[in-house]
């Protein structure tokens, strides 16, 4: 079986040398234990802060080991009450072919209820992301314009389609190329997109909103954030989700202007962490669910075949080869 262990700490762009794809033996499960034969396994964003020492949320991936991340997979043996071989199940032992995981660390999953590769995507992390940042965090309501950046993304796609179907007034997003903007009008029901790669982020901002911007759902950080606090309207809240704009950044970024802008828009401006928020997962999950079946908000995956390319679908991710979810079948 094979496993990607961390080397070295990358400093700036990941480099393939701080990685290994590393032969390991299948262990059995112990008490309470099972061993699941990976088929999906997510690449994320937030993996490049866990290659860092720096204390953040997670702790930092620790080297010669292997790394972790989010995975299901179909159980060959278990050692475990409730849990039966060919019983699929989600759990974070990811960036490797099989993993012997507690069965309290494992969650089963329906693999007719939905594509397995879903519970990693749409109906998984990133899409609790979306819906808990939009409606908790930015407190979205009807009738708000909604900005997001990142939008092609498996977070992004999900915070603009769920501000539709909600009732947003206008929903406007930005991406990295003109084939994720013509997705972003034509398939997800985005009123304006924008490719922040062909002008000034907030010129094109100004452009796809005249009216201004009640939300701003932040995926990317640096110029983006600048210019969503530039078009918000008064009493407009940003949710702080990502800055995917400076995770390789070896300096930091210049600040932002415009923030004294928040004083006379009585802006608010509010990070959040998905871990907070797994109250809410039965009710996103009955809600976005009914949408995805009903064929009202749609998703894309970027699936990457092989764990050998695991390195390379993570890397493609930092880059912007994705359209919405990436994940690896193994
Ligand atoms: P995505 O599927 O959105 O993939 C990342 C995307 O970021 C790429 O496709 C790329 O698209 C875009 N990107 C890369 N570099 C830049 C740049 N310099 N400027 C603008 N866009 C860039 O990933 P996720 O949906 O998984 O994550 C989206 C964001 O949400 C990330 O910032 C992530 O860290 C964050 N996150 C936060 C969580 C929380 O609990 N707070 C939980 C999960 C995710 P493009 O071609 O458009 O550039």
């Amino acid at each position: 079986s094979r496993e990607w262990h961390l080397l070295s700490r990358p400093v700036g762009w990941p480099e393939p040398g701080d990685f290994a794809l590393v032969e390991a033996e299948v262990r059995q499960p112990g008490e309470g234990q099972v061993l699941v034969r990976n088929v999906y396994v997510s690449v994320d964003p937030y993996m490049r802060g866990r290659m860092s020492a720096a204390k953040s949320y997670v702790a930092p991936y620790e080297l010669n080991k292997p790394m972790q991340g989010g995975a299901v997979g179909e159980v060959v043996a278990s050692n475990a009450e409730g849990i039966e071989p060919g019983d699929h199940v989600l759990h974070f032992f990811g960036w490797r072919e099989y993993a012997v995981v507690d069965a309290k660390n494992a969650v089963k999953v329906d693999p007719e209820a939905a594509p397995l590769s879903a519970y990693l995507g749409v109906l998984g992390m990133t899409g609790l992301t979306a819906y808990a940042g939009l409606l908790r965090t930015a407190a979205f309501t009807e009738g708000d314009a909604v900005f997001v950046s990142g939008a092609a993304g498996a977070v992004g796609s999900q915070v603009g389609q769920i501000a539709r179907l909600k009732g947003a007034s206008r929903v406007i997003g930005s991406a990295g190329s003109d084939e994720k903007v013509k997705l972003l009008v034509e398939e997800y029901g985005f009123d304006a997109a924008f490719n922040y790669r062909n002008g000034p982020v907030g010129k094109q901002l100004r452009a796809a909103a005249p009216d201004g911007i009640d939300v701003y759902f932040d995926n990317v950080g640096g110029e983006h954030l600048e210019a969503a606090i530039g078009s918000l309207n008064r009493g407009g809240r940003i949710a702080v989700c990502g800055m995917i704009s400076i995770y390789n950044d070896t300096e930091p970024a210049p600040g932002p202007k415009n923030l004294a802008r928040l004083i006379q828009t009585r802006g608010r401006i509010e990070g959040f962490l998905v871990n907070d928020h797994y109250d809410l997962q039965p009710q996103f999950v009955e809600e976005v669910g009914a949408w995805v079946r009903s064929g009202a908000l749609k998703y894309r995956e970027t699936v990457v075949e092989g764990i050998e390319n695991n390195l390379e679908a993570f890397l493609g991710v930092l880059r912007g080869d994705n359209i919405g979810k990436m994940v690896v079948r193994l």
